[in-house]
């Protein structure tokens, strides 16, 4: 990643990075390293994750979450990826996990949480930075499959599992479908978010919305596109985890000049900054604010609010905001 000029000198906070996607370079070298894996053909000379398409993107993806196989592996992830947000100056990160990618890795969903929620701790004790985790369906399995990932999530809470989410392919069935998965995590007592608006029109936001007592949406974006539901978004206080880099680099707008965060700040829309799933994308929470800063023309008061908005819609609980808006 490049980093032509210095991140923005506010605290940050993030609310949409998902774990596996977070693992920089080097530690995918190392890991590979240890396993006997070959995974030259991931970087580019400069060493960043080499994909030109969303195929390749997935294939690139695949590659770097396998060599991610114990406890320890994932605790070294999470704990990596905290240590560097920390030196950017983060106080806070909601990371997505998946129930099903933990069974999938062949670890099983609690071991791969027990080892995140180690590293988690590990980073906090060391740099500061509070972690804590959504775990989410993965939508394109289907409905069923989503309610078992609420299972597994309502059956293993541990205190840095605060909520409860979707991600994946957007265009693979209808919010409504989702409705019993989410009611398993809302009966335990978890807030809820849902990817929506990223590769769908307006129209996917509105019937997430309708269909699934979220109180925040993850990108959202695409919302711009039908001014009365900006103004329900606005109205209702639902917050939009924007994650500009993301959205320009997968082509979801052509570029900056395009991307509605202007205008939805404008409007009123509670929103954050994240980085998605950074090293992917060649980003990261430093750049992220940067962009905020160099390309939104946003100054630091306006980015210190962000991140207020960011905590103040965390699903974490009242003392750790508390604690978090005292380092603000
Ligand atoms: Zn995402």
């Amino acid at each position: 990643m490049t980093e032509p000029t210095a991140a923005p000198p506010v605290p940050k906070a993030e609310l949409h990075v998902h774990l596996e996607a977070g693992a920089a370079p080097a530690l995918v070298r190392r890991n590979a390293d240890r396993y006997g894996v070959d995974v030259s053909r991931l970087f580019d000379d400069e060493g960043r994750y080499l994909w030109t398409d969303f195929t390749t993107f997935l294939t690139a993806y695949d590659l770097a979450a396998s060599v991610f196989r114990t406890p320890e592996d994932f605790a070294g992830l999470a704990e990596s990826y905290q240590l560097d947000a920390a030196a950017a100056g983060s106080v806070y990160t909601e990371f997505f996990v998946s129930p099903d990618f933990g069974n999938r890795s062949g670890l099983g969903y609690r071991a791969y949480l027990d080892g995140i929620v180690e590293g988690l701790r590990r980073a906090e004790a060391a740099a500061g930075i509070v972690g804590r985790l959504i775990p989410l369906i993965e939508r394109h399995y289907g409905p069923e499959r989503g309610v078992e990932a609420a299972r597994a999530a309502v059956n293993n809470l541990v205190p840095e599992v605060v909520g409860f989410g979707m991600a994946g392919e957007e265009r693979l069935y209808a919010p409504h479908e989702f409705r019993p998965a989410f009611e398993v995590a809302a009966e335990a007592g978890l807030p809820l978010t849902c990817h929506a608006g990223e590769w769908c029109s307006w129209e996917g936001v509105a019937a997430t919305l309708d269909a699934l007592p979220v109180r925040r949406i993850g990108h959202g974006v695409r919302a711009i596109e039908n001014a009365d539901l900006v103004r329900r978004i606005a109205a209702e206080g639902i917050h939009l985890e924007i994650c500009p880099v993301s959205n320009v680099t997968l082509g979801v707008y052509g570029s900056y000049a395009d991307h509605p965060l202007l205008k939805l700040r404008a409007a009123g829309v509670r929103h954050s900054l994240n980085s998605d799933d950074p090293p992917f994308f060649w980003t990261s929470v430093g750049h992220e604010y940067r962009v905020g800063r160099d390309t939104f023309g946003l100054s630091d008061a306006e980015l210190a609010g962000v991140t207020r908005m960011a905590i103040e819609d965390a699903f974490c609980d009242e003392a750790t905001k508390a604690r978090l808006f005292a380092r603000l």
